[in-house]
């Protein structure tokens, strides 16, 4: 493909992912407030100047305006960055493996990547509010929920990676000895909620997801208990990454493993 054309589809496809963290993120702000975030327009939480569309490019606009409100220059919570740049960067990531490309353009478009555009948002929204204030909010493991529907009723119709009854194998094979967990006390129901939803998005792929989660949220654990700083861990974060390495390579890293197995 042209290099140019590649370019341009990067691009767009970053800032897609770095809008809908910009949305996302007036969600998460607006949210506890019980302020409607679709009809209320974009404005300075400072003075209250109501944002022009100029000012509302993510990424772009916190670069050009320096990080200060046009009006009353009061500096602008670097979340608002975090978030543009993660949700882009994370979309970009999951288009970039999804997606084969060819010399003519794009070779194969599946709903796998339309789910994984708004999925990877999603994922960093709640590890974001996770590390903030220790909650998984509702709507990020509805809406993966709702995906994970979509993508069982789908995989009825059509040939895909995971096979519909996976998808509900996924829902379970996690979430209820997690449920347990959570019962006896050791777990948070977020966290339970939140690996059931994905499960039914992933299939089998939930498994390594969960374990990638264990042991990157066990290095860090060890490495708080060593520093000796009091810190709440929280799981969504590392559930997260874990959710999105299992969707993008899952079943590859289940068949390196058994194939491992078998000597
Ligand atoms: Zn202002």
């Amino acid at each position: 493909m042209e290099i140019f054309l590649f370019s341009l589809i990067c691009l767009m496809i970053f800032m897609f992912g770095a809008a809908l963290g910009s949305f996302f993120n007036v969600i998460l702000c607006r949210g506890p407030k019980k302020e409607d975030f679709i009809k209320t327009r974009s404005y300075c939480p400072e003075c209250g100047h109501v944002l022009n569309w100029y000012e509302l490019v993510p990424v772009v606009s916190f670069i050009v305006q320096k990080r200060r409100c046009r009006k009353c220059m009061c500096r602008i919570k670097l979340q608002y960055l975090l978030m543009e740049v993660l949700c882009g960067g994370s979309a970009l990531w999951a288009f970039m493996t999804l997606v084969e490309f060819s010399s003519f353009g794009i070779e194969s478009l599946t709903y796998e990547v339309i789910i994984a555009l708004l999925l990877f948002p999603v994922l960093v929204s709640l590890s974001v509010e996770d590390i903030k204030v220790t909650e998984i909010p509702y709507w990020c493991t509805g809406t993966i929920a709702v995906l994970g529907v979509i993508a069982t009723v789908l995989s009825v119709f059509m040939p895909t990676k995971v096979v519909w009854y996976e998808h509900l194998i996924g829902m379970v094979v996690i979430a209820l000895p997690f449920a347990v967990f959570c019962y006896l006390g050791a777990m948070g129901g977020g966290d339970v909620q939140l690996t059931a939803a994905a499960g039914l998005l992933l299939g089998w792929a939930i498994v390594p997801a969960v374990f990638i989660a264990m042991i990157i949220g066990g290095v860090f654990g060890v490495a708080v208990k060593i520093s000796k700083k009091r810190a709440v861990i929280c799981f969504g974060p590392f559930l997260s990454v874990g959710i999105a390495v299992g969707y993008l390579y899952g079943y590859e890293i289940i068949h390196w493993y058994s194939n491992l197995m078998a000597g």
